[in-house]
């Protein structure tokens, strides 16, 4: 796919340019005519920081209204930073899907639409799919580096990961896998399977960004560590592609940290244990627990008949816990937990 047929041009449009000099705030826009405003607007803040020559950094929080760490972080750069501290240009847009953000849930309460799964979005879509089909279309295409703040929301907590896929081509993938281990958070987790269909970070990687996510807790809120670990991955980020440089000051720079060590895991779809009916899950695990095929990953119980006995599951694969289901009651095909096993770099590009 190339960037000129990645969409028709929609209906959103962007109230500021992005190649002004400077600090520039201003939003994504697009039409919503609902019952309490006939010529209303979804209304997606954007702020650029441009600090001249060097990278466009593209980062990007609230994909999913249920995860905080990303707005919370960019809400915070977007303030402190100021261009004099940086080399290139910052696309911030800490709440990239306000009416799921406002209804602190996962898919929009306008049209059911999971933003994450709707790109790179179709401009006769519904409301959710425009406001990918924006993104790609209007914020996508002058960027070089794409960071997309995802968390577990309300149903997982993650152990904090930075999180990515590497594309087929291999140059385009080691600068992904060196940006994701920049990120330098306790675990870096590159998935195999099951495939990204929809993503902002699958679109980003077709069009050439070097783009990577983030699993960096869940559950529904945030902890000081979530939140400490999102800021300085952040830091550590921009440090790594340049932008923000070792000759900075203010408080933006004051605590850019230069690395951190990070346990690399791949992930695949053996890693992912899922439910095989409904029932209480009661887990054996806690995360960061290494596990290995065949011991009992949990109970599935029958809450209508106390009198059965339990039901064991188990690992299908060795591995590092990462992620668990927080609601207890699971249905059938619900991920319970999954894992990621110990790789290299030279495994992750080469396939060796
Ligand atoms: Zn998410």
């Amino acid at each position: 796919m190339s960037r000129s047929e990645a969409t028709q041009p929609g209906p959103a449009r962007l109230d500021i340019p992005l190649d002004r000099p400077g600090r520039t705030v201003g939003a994504l826009r697009l039409p919503w005519s609902h019952d309490r405003s006939a010529y209303g607007q979804i209304v997606i803040p954007v702020i650029v920081i441009n600090g001249g020559p060097g990278p466009t950094v593209l980062c990007t929080g609230g994909v999913h209204g249920d995860e905080y760490e990303g707005p919370i972080v960019l809400g915070a750069l977007a303030r402190e930073l100021v261009p004099e501290d940086i080399k290139g240009r910052l696309i911030i847009m800490p709440t990239a899907n306000p009416p799921a953000a406002l209804a602190s849930r996962r898919t929009s309460p306008i049209d059911g639409g999971n933003l994450a799964r709707l790109f790179p979005g179709e401009a006769s879509g519904g409301p959710t799919s425009q406001i990918a089909e924006g993104i790609t279309r209007l914020l996508l295409p002058g960027a070089d580096y794409l960071l997309d703040f995802h968390s577990g929301g309300g149903t997982l907590d993650y152990l904090p990961c930075a999180f990515g896929r590497l594309p087929a081509d291999k140059a385009l993938a080691a600068r992904v896998l060196d940006l994701l281990v920049a990120f330098g958070a306790p675990v870096t987790a590159v998935v195999k399977r099951p495939e990204a269909k929809g993503t902002l970070v699958a679109t980003a990687l077709d069009l050439g960004v070097v783009a990577m996510a983030t699993e960096l807790g869940g559950s529904g809120g945030v902890t000081r560590q979530t939140v400490a670990i999102a800021a300085a991955g952040l830091r550590r980020a921009l440090a790594h592609v340049g932008v923000l440089t070792d000759s900075a000051s203010g408080p933006a720079s004051a605590s850019t940290p230069t690395s951190a060590s990070t346990r690399l895991l791949a992930v695949g779809g053996e890693h992912f244990l899922r439910s095989p009916g409904r029932g209480l899950f009661a887990p054996a695990f806690m995360l960061g627990d290494a596990v290995a095929a065949g011991d009992v990953a949990g109970w599935l119980s029958d809450p209508e008949r106390p009198e059965r006995t339990p039901e064991p599951l188990h690992y299908a694969a060795d591995g590092l816990v990462i992620c668990r289901r927080v609601p207890t009651l699971a249905e059938p095909g619900d991920v319970l937990v999954h894992m990621g096993e110990d790789t290299t770099p030279d495994a992750l590009i080469n396939g060796s």
